[in-house]
């Protein structure tokens, strides 16, 4: 059986869980928290990092951020994971949804524009497989608009634009270290805070509305409740977890590089052939070995193909199902323009398993078994 993700495990996940253990100090924001903080902001260059637990929970501080008051609208694609759109809604807002380009999948940037009302008041890219979405067009267009640009950074992580960490663009990003994503600690995730105005209402915001953050600097002679807010932060166990994780980012991200490269090689004839389409990178972007998909093409060949691969012990899956057709969706988003690439994406496409430990061998038998029902 090759199954489509095993979580990576560094070795030293449970001696730091050992360390917060011993060091009797296992609520949220102690000595791990902080070290996956400032590594992130290290890495990424933001302003400020602060680990949530989640990717949803930091989208929803986004959210809360943002200031989004009920009927805000937020311009976002449909072709993404049901966080993106769930955390405006919480607040009363309106996902507008828009269609995907059919090279990246991302957000087609030319259809934002069109898609921008009265009250517009952010745009989320979501930079789908660890692939930057246009961030310079998105930030030109933002700025014209006087909107804030949220980026769904969920599968970014060790990603960049144009040199620049994904997540760290936008006025607010958002990680995620689910134990699908490429750095995990189960659960986990990270708001980044590029504008700086936003970061002490952040703080707040995630430690229940209070102001605990600026009393435990000593900013505040007591602390109070200042704000709406609630409980985003991550116990120190999952920080500690995490931390082994850090640790090994650059090595996890070759890894996973070199199993993507050779899926992209050994399909290389076969798109050639015209049997499949696979993975497109524009130049200005360093992508993170997140997601090796292939594009079938149809929904026939791609069911036809999964239920061959499950044959051989190969499990291999899809999504999304497109949001703006589901139906909260339906209820609670419109949609701005035709969907056709999003469709497309969401009938057609396929991920192969990607995990660190997958050789060479077990590639060999995916490839084969594509090869053998495509070729
Ligand atoms: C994984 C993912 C999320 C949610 O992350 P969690 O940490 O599980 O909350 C949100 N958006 C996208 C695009 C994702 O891939």
């Amino acid at each position: 059986m090759i199954p489509f993700n095993k979580p990576y495990i560094s070795g030293k996940e449970l001696w730091n869980i050992a360390q917060a253990h011993a060091n009797c100090a296992m609520a949220g924001d102690g000595i791990f928290t902080r070290q996956c903080n400032e590594w992130l902001e290290q890495r990424t260059g933001c302003h400020k990092a602060l680990l949530t637990h989640s990717c949803t929970a930091a989208l929803e501080m986004a959210a809360i951020l943002a200031d989004f008051q009920p009927g805000d609208e937020v311009i976002m694609p449909s072709y993404t994971f049901v966080s993106t759109a769930n955390a405006f809604v919480l607040r009363g807002g309106v996902p507008v949804f828009v269609d995907i380009r059919p090279d990246t999948l991302n957000i087609d940037e030319t259809l934002i524009e069109a898609a921008i009302t009265s009250r517009t008041k952010a745009i989320v890219p979501v930079h789908y497989a660890g692939v930057s979405c246009e961030m310079d067009t998105i930030m030109d267009i933002a700025r014209h608009h006087n909107l804030l640009v949220i980026e769904d950074a969920a599968q970014g992580v060790m990603a960049s634009y144009k040199g620049k960490a994904l997540g760290s663009i936008g006025h607010l990003g958002t990680l995620s270290f689910h134990e699908t994503k490429n750095i995990t600690s189960g659960e986990g995730g990270a708001i980044l805070i590029n504008d700086p105005r936003l970061a002490e209402r952040a703080e707040i915001i995630r430690e229940k509305g209070t102001n605990r953050s600026q009393f435990f600097r000593g900013q505040v002679d007591k602390y109070t409740w200042v704000d709406i807010g609630s409980s985003y932060l991550p116990g120190e166990i999952i920080a500690a977890f995490l931390w082994a994780q850090m640790e090994e980012a650059e090595s996890i991200t070759a890894k996973r590089l070199a199993i993507w490269d050779y899926y992209h090689v050994t399909l290389e004839e076969l798109e050639a052939a015209g049997k499949l389409r696979r993975p497109m990178t524009p130049w200005s972007c360093w992508h993170n070995a997140h997601m090796y998909y292939i594009l079938l093409d149809s929904l026939q060949s791609r069911t036809a193909l999964m239920a061959k691969l499950q044959e051989q012990g190969v499990n291999a899956v899809f999504h999304y199902v497109q949001l703006h057709s589901s139906p909260a969706g339906q209820k609670y988003g419109r949609v701005h323009g035709k969907m056709i690439n999003t469709i497309d994406a969401a009938d057609r496409l396929l991920r192969l398993p990607l995990w660190i430990g997958l050789d060479k061998e077990m590639q060999n038998i995916v490839v084969d078994a594509i090869v053998e029902i495509l070729g």
